[in-house]
């Protein structure tokens, strides 16, 4: 465990809107760490006035920003890869201080954010239009690519770099102008990138960011019909209710939801890749990612070696303020992200389940933390196997079959991410075949990359972010019939 304290200052942090700084005369929001309560920075408690004042100089903006060509907006994302790389320790510094995230991940994670813009500046050259054979001698039918147009993006705290990156990259390659509204609890690693892409450039209205209510923000995005597209990440809750609100103006959307992934481990699985590949999944950004193995069923001729090892291995997990880079998991978000997980394990225990290691909270300075923690006899009347836990928490269910897998993996509303360990080929792609889920790591922990399409099914969201599929949900489809009489 560790006390070690933050190297980033407090610091007033800004909004940005049409290339300007603004803000500082509003009310300020104090943003704290997690590690230990203390404020790290505030920035203003912007609202609808301030949402109307970004999505105009957007608007503005987009009329000239969607006629460079793909090279020239390229330009512009490569020299933006770059500085993120040049400023990764920055950048990581105040992540961790912001939201907790052990320094060694908030590197991993700037290096990541940058994975995707330096992607989309090279696929931005690859939107091509098609060309339809036509049914007559007099006619031509083609298919032009347009930017959807101004972009409203919404990001959640718990990848406060990635998940805006990951939206950046694709929109303004496309053509597109954006209104960033970061989260409120993790909103200075979003002021800095803005910093950054200032630095390195772009024009005046191209990126802005308002920080502050979200629900008065929302409501200026969602009443304003210059906002054509809304690209959320979030939860599943709110994702919702977003989706309602966005119907009045038929607005594109892109939601990136919450999770509750199974993961699967059959007799066959080799038990260390398996054991390194729940650890990766479990506890990456302390068990606080969409994507995090919620849910873990061993079939029952490895369970008790797995449980063994896997237990034996959490309880070396080093926890602490993760601004020491030794730490392996940090603290909750907030307090009541901490009692959601001290919820869960109550309940489980309560109903039965058996602890293997943690358990109980770790006082340590003021800190949100948690003890990494393994239960085992679970079943699926128990909340923990019901709920994205969002926590560093993994509960065991032992199973016979692969049928029950596929039962058990498949009852639930979400559909975002699954992981199934089995050494036969014929096992894993049959198992496969039948989860409904939108991302699958087999034998592998840590699926995600900016090359390949992430995003859910079902509850856990619509449109994909990553790949080929990441740009098109910012592009617009135009058919055009040219007559040639
Ligand atoms: P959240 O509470 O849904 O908030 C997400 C963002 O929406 C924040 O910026 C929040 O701002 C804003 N927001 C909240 N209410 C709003 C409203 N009425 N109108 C407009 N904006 C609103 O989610 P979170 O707690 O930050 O993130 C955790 C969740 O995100 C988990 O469920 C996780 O699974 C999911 N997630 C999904 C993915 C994915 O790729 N599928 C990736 C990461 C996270 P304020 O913070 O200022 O309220």
């Amino acid at each position: 465990m560790s006390l070690t304290q933050s190297k980033v200052e407090l610091k007033k942090y800004l909004m940005h809107i049409n290339g300007e700084w603004t803000g500082k005369d509003l009310d300020q929001l104090e943003v704290t760490n997690p590690a230990n309560g203390r404020a790290v920075g505030t920035v203003p408690n912007g609202g609808e006035a301030e949402a109307n004042e970004a999505i105009e100089a957007a608007h503005e903006a987009f009329q000239t920003w969607s006629q460079l060509t793909v090279y020239e907006r390229g330009g512009y994302l490569k020299k933006l890869h770059q500085s993120i790389l040049n400023h990764e320790e920055e950048l990581a510094q105040i992540m961790t201080a912001e939201m907790g995230k052990p320094i060694k991940e908030s590197r991993g994670e700037v290096g990541y954010s940058a994975t995707f813009i330096e992607w989309y500046a090279e696929e931005g050259k690859r939107i091509y239009g098609e060309t339809i054979p036509s049914h007559v001698g007099n006619k031509r039918m083609q298919v032009w690519k347009k930017p959807v147009g101004v972009v409203a993006a919404i990001t959640p705290w718990n990848f406060p770099l990635a998940m805006l990156a990951r939206k950046m990259g694709p929109a303004l390659a496309a053509g597109c102008t954006i209104v960033i509204k970061p989260s409120s609890e993790s909103p200075l690693s979003a002021v800095k990138l803005v910093e950054l892409c200032e630095e390195v450039g772009f024009p005046k209205g191209v990126i802005n960011l308002v920080t502050g209510s979200s629900s008065k923000i929302g409501k200026a995005i969602m009443e304003n019909d210059k906002v054509r597209k809304i690209t959320f990440t979030g939860s599943t809750e709110v994702g919702k209710t977003l989706i309602k609100q966005s119907a009045d103006q038929v607005k594109r959307l892109s939601m990136e939801l919450g999770g509750h992934a199974p993961l699967i481990v059959l007799d066959d699985a080799n038990v260390d890749t398996a054991v390194k590949g729940a650890l990766d999944s479990k506890f990456r950004n302390t068990g606080q990612t969409c994507v995090c193995a919620n849910r873990i069923y061993v079939q029952s001729g490895i369970h008790d070696e797995f449980v063994e090892k896997f237990a034996a291995a959490v309880k070396k997990l080093k926890v602490g303020n993760g601004a020491d880079d030794t730490i392996e998991v940090g603290p909750l978000i907030n307090q009541s992200g901490l009692e959601k997980v001290v919820h869960h394990v109550d309940d489980a225990l309560a109903k039965g389940a058996k602890l293997e290691a943690g358990g109980e909270r770790i006082s340590l300075d003021g800190g949100t933390f948690y003890a990494p923690t393994v239960i085992s006899n679970v079943d699926p009347e128990m909340i923990v196997m019901q709920e994205e836990t969002f926590g560093p928490v993994a509960p065991i269910q032992k199973i016979e079959s692969i049928e029950e897998a596929v039962a058990l993996a498949n009852d639930t509303p979400y559909g975002l991410a699954a992981y199934v360990f089995t050494e036969s080929v014929a096992k894993g792609t049959k198992l496969i075949e039948q989860l409904n889920f939108g991302i699958v790591g087999w034998n592998d922990g840590l699926p995600s990359a900016a090359q390949a399409p992430f995003g859910g099914m079902k509850e856990s969201g619509i449109g994909k972010e990553g790949g080929h599929e990441g740009l098109e949900a910012y592009l617009e489809s135009q058919y055009v019939a040219i007559g040639l009489d």
